[in-house]
């Protein structure tokens, strides 16, 4: 097969397809304009593409607040059965897990433990981690991506998986 050659619309030089970036909904099957000059505008960019996502952000999480809510509402209750299987079936599981969780959450609802921006990149949404399970109020604050990354690198936390025999569990 002849490789086809197009033009890039921004610099105008002529180049083999490979040198553009496939996209399906152009007539040509190809971007307009060559990697090279992709790049650099994403390059050129980047740093404004950031700032406007990091501006939005609290826009869009307010606006969209009440509907994640209400969603999320309506899963519960119509999956209800379901979590409170899968809840019992992880408290006998992890034991220390859910106290630490569950200690944790009140916590936060007590207003003892204020959730505090991503460590890793700011993001306001998210986790309460355990470094060590037997510490429930000791908690890392990570977002959905750097904590599945803190446990990807660092393996389970610590005293996670005592089984039950194992723990006095008193709450
Ligand atoms: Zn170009
Ligand atoms: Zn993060
Ligand atoms: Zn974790």
């Amino acid at each position: 097969m002849i490789e086809p050659i197009l033009q890039c619309k921004e610099c105008k030089v002529v180049k083999l397809a490979q040198d553009f970036h496939i996209d399906k909904k152009s007539r040509t099957g190809f971007r307009s304009v060559c990697k090279e000059c992709a790049a650099a505008y994403h390059r050129a960019n980047r740093g404004r593409i950031l700032a406007r996502k990091r501006e939005l952000w609290p826009e869009y999480r307010a606006a969209n607040a009440e509907a994640r809510k209400e969603s999320s509402r309506r899963y519960r209750r119509e999956n209800a059965a379901k979590i409170a299987a899968r809840e019992e079936e992880y408290k006998q599981r992890y034991p220390l897990k859910y106290r630490a969780r569950t200690e944790a959450h009140n916590a936060i609802k007590l207003g003892r433990l204020t959730p505090e921006p991503c460590e890793e990149c700011g993001n306001p949404t998210v986790d309460a981690h355990h470094d060590d399970y037997l510490m429930p109020l000791e908690v890392r604050w990570l977002c959905r991506e750097h904590h599945a990354q803190w446990h990807a690198r660092n393996g389970p936390g610590e005293n996670g998986d005592l089984i039950m025999e194992e723990v006095k569990y008193g709450t």
